[in-house]
């Protein structure tokens, strides 16, 4: 049974009060809180497990490296990867695509070769293939949106040409919350050779994901958004498509041997792992998804969809909010944006953060869709498995709050 409450009680930073009221948390989509047990995982290892990994020749530093292994397999499981040596840590998200537009970009794009992006990405999902491009005179191409902030979907096979090779899409947009239908997408990028690639920061976090049975050639996602720590992210890929990229960084632990001449990489994953990894992150994050899954992505997803409705619902009936975002509930995640008329949204952040209501103002790193709405912004409320109605209906009295210090700001 789903016990929210007893959910809270996990994380001690939920019962901590901000200016003077208790904490609403709303900025998951930003960075998840962490449960104890994960704390706890962290202080241990640096307290009595810490060691260097691959290199020590004694038995602390053969703990360390199982205890990283295991965190691999551990990940592996969980978004459905059936060989752990697929999947790659890195630093983050960010870091994660970074790997795959200059490694896999830079040994496959051509002059004239094609991307296909969607104007809702994150800056993450769209710097690094810009980065590209500008070295190999790539191309970029745009999926239009609908105007609720869907994927027009019927527009991507036209879309396609015979210099196509890669797409690359968030699963979740963290703008608006929109759940884009990969599936969907995959079975057309596959008839036409196109790779896929995803951003799953704000997927692995919040929906049950299996990169093998969804066919995807890469898919990205960071720790820290999913109950564990920063500094830790990860890269799933293709077996053959990781083996036949070149390194992204070199360094120690990447290789098979040096001479003064060269390097031989070494196999997969260290190929892709230069340098001291975030060891500490990497155990602790094991607890994590252990948590995660104890809950189940399904019915943390179910529980973010009845919160998303509840808050459309009720923003709705306030005059003067403006909502973001597609209602076909299927297709929304945890995400509600909004601005209030007349209110700028640093100024709607910062009365809320006078309530503890801790929220995001701005353009949340998605500047050309911002644009492409004539928006400087919005204000957004991001949900996980923690949060409450009881903070929906906070959230409601904070936005009343700001249009009754904006009414007396009129009125002088
Ligand atoms: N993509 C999306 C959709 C995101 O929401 C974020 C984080 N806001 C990122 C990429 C970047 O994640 P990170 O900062 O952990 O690399």
């Amino acid at each position: 049974m789903f016990d929210v409450e007893k959910i809270r009680k996990d994380f001690p930073i939920l019962s901590s009060r901000m200016n003077g009221k208790p904490l609403v948390f709303l900025d998951s989509a930003a960075s998840s809180q962490k449960p104890q047990r994960v704390i706890d995982a962290f202080e241990d290892y640096y307290r009595c497990r810490n060691a260097n990994i691959h290199r020590g020749a004694y038995r602390l530093s053969y703990e360390a490296t199982d205890m990283y292994d295991k965190t691999r397999s551990r990940l592996a499981r969980f978004i459905g990867a059936s060989d752990p040596a697929t999947v790659i840590f890195t630093r983050n998200t960010t870091e994660s695509l970074n790997l795959v537009a200059q490694s896999w970009g830079m040994a496959n794009l051509r002059a004239g070769d094609e991307i296909i992006l969607t104007e809702l990405e994150h800056h993450s999902n769209l710097v690094p293939w810009f980065m590209i491009a500008e070295r190999t005179g790539a191309v970029i191409k745009y999926l239009p949106l609908t105007q609720d902030g869907r994927l027009a979907l019927e527009q991507l096979e036209p879309l396609i040409s015979k210099r196509t090779r890669l797409m690359s899409v968030a699963h979740m947009s963290n703008a608006l919350g929109t759940i884009h239908d990969i599936a969907a997408i995959r079975q057309v990028t596959r008839a036409h050779g196109v790779l896929l690639c995803v951003d799953g920061a704000q997927g692995a976090s919040h929906l049950p994901v299996k990169v093998e049975e969804l066919g995807v050639d890469f898919y990205a996602l960071s720790a820290h958004k999913m109950l564990g720590p920063t500094g830790v992210g990860a890269l799933y890929g293709r077996r053959e498509l990781l083996e036949s990229m070149p390194p992204f960084l070199g360094g120690g632990d990447m290789i098979l041997y040096v001479t003064r001449d060269g390097f031989v990489p070494a196999g997969l994953p260290e190929k892709f792992e230069a340098g001291t990894p975030n060891i500490a992150g990497v155990v602790a994050f094991h607890n994590a998804m252990d948590y995660l899954e104890q809950v189940g992505l399904e019915t943390i997803h179910e529980h973010e969809q009845n919160l998303v409705k509840a808050a459309v619902n009720k923003l709705r009936e306030i005059p003067g909010v403006l909502l973001y975002g597609t209602e076909e509930w299927d297709w929304r995640g945890g995400i509600v944006s909004f601005n209030i008329e007349g209110v700028h949204q640093h100024d709607v952040g910062s009365i809320l953060d006078e309530e503890g209501i801790a929220v995001r103002a701005g353009h949340h790193c998605c500047e050309p869709f911002m644009r492409s709405r004539e928006l400087s912004g919005t204000v957004r409320a991001s949900f996980y498995l923690y949060n409450t109605m009881a903070e929906i209906d906070q959230l409601v009295l904070g936005i009343q709050r700001v249009k009754e210090v904006f009414k007396s700001v009129a009125r002088r």
